[in-house]
């Protein structure tokens, strides 16, 4: 488990066949992207539609928007239209553009990291071990479940083997595990035509 896990905004495009399609990002990327499935990466085409751009999460925004003038209210979030400007993203958004459909996720991972006072307040214990940490030890920080943050501070060796087992350990704060499934992108209603309402 590397640092930082899950934590690169990933965007969702579902295929004409229903197959997800999912494209982690680092840098900007234009919406709508090339059609082909599989993508091997997006065509960045943003006059007529928007930019999105990974940020550094605050207040859970992963990632802002950029609607051009060309695009104006023709992309919408979680069904809203946008007008022209700069629009925060934030995880399991979806943004409509033209017809088409994406899903941003971007789940805050495990942070590793040193234990610094400073930082993390004095007198820290290990969630699990109860131990008290020492400046410069290294810990892991839960990152929580859906809807619910956490923060909680391990020693990197007690979340490794106790969280990360076979048959891991729940943070006793909030219930995370580390075999929990990633998220997905809702299924689509199936749409209902006249055929479909009228007998056979
Ligand atoms: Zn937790």
């Amino acid at each position: 488990m590397g640092n930082d896990k899950g934590r690169t905004p990933t965007i969702w495009d579902r295929c004409d066949d229903g197959s997800q399609q999912r494209v982690g990002f680092a840098a900007t990327i234009g919406l709508p992207a090339d059609e082909h499935c599989p993508i091997d990466g997006f065509d960045i085409e943003i006059g007529a539609g928007v930019a999105v751009t990974p940020i550094r999460p605050t207040d859970d925004a992963i990632a802002v928007a950029l609607v051009t003038p060309a695009a104006d209210h023709a992309v919408a979030r979680n069904g809203i239209p946008l007008p022209v400007g700069l629009h925060p993203l934030r995880h399991a958004d979806r943004l409509d553009v033209g017809d088409r459909t994406y899903w941003l996720s971007g789940q805050k991972g495990v942070e590793e990291t040193e234990y610094d006072p400073d930082v993390h307040g004095e007198d820290v214990y290990c969630m699990l071990t109860k131990a008290r940490l020492a400046p410069g030890q290294s810990i892991k920080i839960c990152p929580g479940r859906e809807g619910r943050e956490c923060g909680v501070i391990y020693k990197s060796a007690a979340w490794d083997m106790f969280m990360e087992s076979g048959t891991p350990t729940k943070c006793p704060n909030c219930g995370y595990h580390s075999g929990e499934a990633e998220w997905e992108p809702p299924q689509p209603k199936p749409r209902r035509t006249l055929d479909g309402l009228l007998p056979d």
